[in-house]
């Protein structure tokens, strides 16, 4: 990226072992916002090599915790030093607004101050055995050397959920970005080396998946692979994984219904129901794409999400008037274009969008207007598929049982929005749903103290929280005896 190396292995910034490089573009215009280096597989096993090598000599595992923490702490720093210009490159490379950016920078930063705070809590314990002389203890020590592989969304925070409490407990990594959108990373990579991690603890690659996946995961160097992307990817990776016995965990995606009943608040639930799909265009995994809405008042309720969806102001990231921007890229809207002309065959009806906005403008970004389907179905698959664009489908429900079998209804179950004003009920249905967060009267808020992940075909791990550190932990039983005897089993 502006003409210096942008592979990171064993402490050196480096090229392509090949020269290759890729052209990243611009979505909100269609122009080049960088040319960055390209690894090749062999340069991946150099990455995976120099990782297994740091890990190995003991040197950074055995770093006292405080360091750690002030380690975290020295990266959280330097990353609010840098917010803007790492939210430009988030900007340019994702097409999200600025704004959205920003407060993608400002959840790094919380993120590796959370994990600044935790690592210095023990989790090890004393277990009694019956015998006074026995010390009997659980310890918790890095996994080992891990693979990072996040995907093009929130490309810097999907990353920082794993390095910081990789980098907390003591792991060594390769990180691999979205080769779609690895700036910020690269950009990450030079604040990492600047606070001091040391030399082969964080390596960087970058490049296509299919290209570098099997040097990446198809390997006993790697004791943990934490993968966040799709389905399709995440099957594949736990497959390779299996095949070494190596831990891999998987943040996949996610067909997320936001239910709400006659009594909810109004006000709120068109709003976050808006919010819940249109935000990023819709390229959230927890997106709220199943508008589940109770009969009495959907024709209403539609017509009220509709009309704001209608004033949603499209436009380059970098314009501070723009309330959303493009899809990442012309192959991603060519594939919610076809996903529209999937849901009008399926009968699914069409209430708005359904096109690219018209606006000269905009003509040369991939935009693609907020869309919404009333009249679907649980047969129809932009009901059951994610479409990761800005397209909300509309199923309606008359009784309380009936709104809980549609949220379930779905292979994933990442996440789920509940909205009404009884309470009790509320909570029947928030229990009912079978995803890993649910919003009550809410929708999309996170913590990095609360736990992230799916239920069902979302994935298999939980990123964030004490379990997001736990992850990359071995738990060790040390069993001390004070005063050895003989075990007195054999006699002769
Ligand atoms: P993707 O699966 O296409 O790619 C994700 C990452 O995997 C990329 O870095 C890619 O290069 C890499 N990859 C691809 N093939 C690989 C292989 N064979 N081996 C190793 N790595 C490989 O996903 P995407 O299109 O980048 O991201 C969108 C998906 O991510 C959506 O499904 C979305 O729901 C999901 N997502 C989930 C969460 C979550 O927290 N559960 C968060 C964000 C995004």
């Amino acid at each position: 990226m502006d003409g210096e190396p942008d592979l990171y292995i064993g402490g050196v910034w480096r090229r392509a072992s090949d020269g290759g490089t890729r052209d990243i573009a611009n979505p909100a215009d269609g122009s080049i916002a960088a040319v960055v280096d390209e690894a090749t597989p062999d340069d991946a096993r150099d990455a995976v090599a120099a990782a297994r090598t740091a890990f190995d000599d003991g040197a950074w595992r055995a770093t006292p915790v405080a360091e750690r923490a002030a380690l975290l702490d020295r990266i959280a720093d330097l990353l609010q030093r840098d917010k803007e210009a790492l939210a430009g490159l988030e900007t340019r490379d994702t097409g999200k607004t600025l704004a959205e950016s920003r407060i993608d920078i400002d959840d790094v930063t919380s993120v590796f101050r959370y994990y600044a705070e935790l690592v210095g809590v023990s989790s090890d314990r004393l277990v009694d055995v019956g015998d006074p002389a026995v010390i009997s203890r659980i310890v918790r020590e890095p996994i080992g050397v891990c693979v990072l592989i996040a995907p093009w969304n929130y490309p810097l925070l999907q990353m920082s959920w794993k390095v910081a409490p990789a980098l907390g407990a003591g792991c060594t990594m390769v990180a691999k970005p979205s080769e779609v959108t690895p700036l910020s990373t690269i950009a990450f990579t030079h604040l990492l080396e600047e606070a001091g991690v040391p030399p082969g603890v964080v390596n960087l690659v970058q490049g296509s998946g299919a290209t570098l996946g099997d040097a990446l995961t198809d390997t006993d160097d790697v004791d943990f692979i934490s993968f966040t992307g799709g389905l399709a990817t995440g099957k594949r990776i736990s497959a390779v994984a299996a095949e070494h016995v190596t831990k891999a965990a998987v943040e996949l995606g996610g067909k997320n219904p936001h239910i709400v009943f006659a009594d909810a608040e109004w006000e709120s639930s068109v709003d976050q129901v808006l919010t819940g799909v249109f935000l990023h265009s819709g390229q959230v995994c927890s997106a709220g794409t199943r508008l589940i809405v109770e009969e009495s008042i959907a024709d209403d309720f539609v017509a009220a999400v509709a009309a704001r969806a209608e004033k949603i102001r499209m436009g380059d990231g970098m314009d501070p008037a723009s309330e959303t921007g493009p899809l990442v890229s012309e192959q991603h809207r060519a594939k919610v274009e076809a996903y529209v002309q999937l849901g009008l065959s399926e009968g699914a009806v069409l209430v708005t969008g359904g096109a690219r906005p018209d606006d000269p403008a905009l003509a040369k970004g991939s935009f693609y207007l907020p869309t919404i389907f009333d009249r679907c179905d649980r047969t129809m698959r932009i009901v059951q598929e994610e479409t990761f664009g800005p397209i909300l489908t509309v199923e309606r429900f008359t009784d309380e049982a009936e709104a809980i079998a549609l949220g379930n209804d779905t292979e994933y179950g990442l996440a789920a929005g509940v909205r009404t004003s009884d309470p009790a009920r509320g909570e029947r249905v928030v229990r009912a749903l079978r995803h890993g967060t649910v919003w009550l009267n809410d929708f999309g808020y996170y913590t990095a103290a609360a736990e992230w992940g799916g239920f069902g075909k979302s994935g298999n791990g939980r990123e964030l929280g004490p379990t997001g550190l736990a992850e990359y932990q071995e738990i060790k039983h040390i069993w001390h005896n004070t005063a050895p005897k003989p075990a007195g089993w054999f006699t002769g």
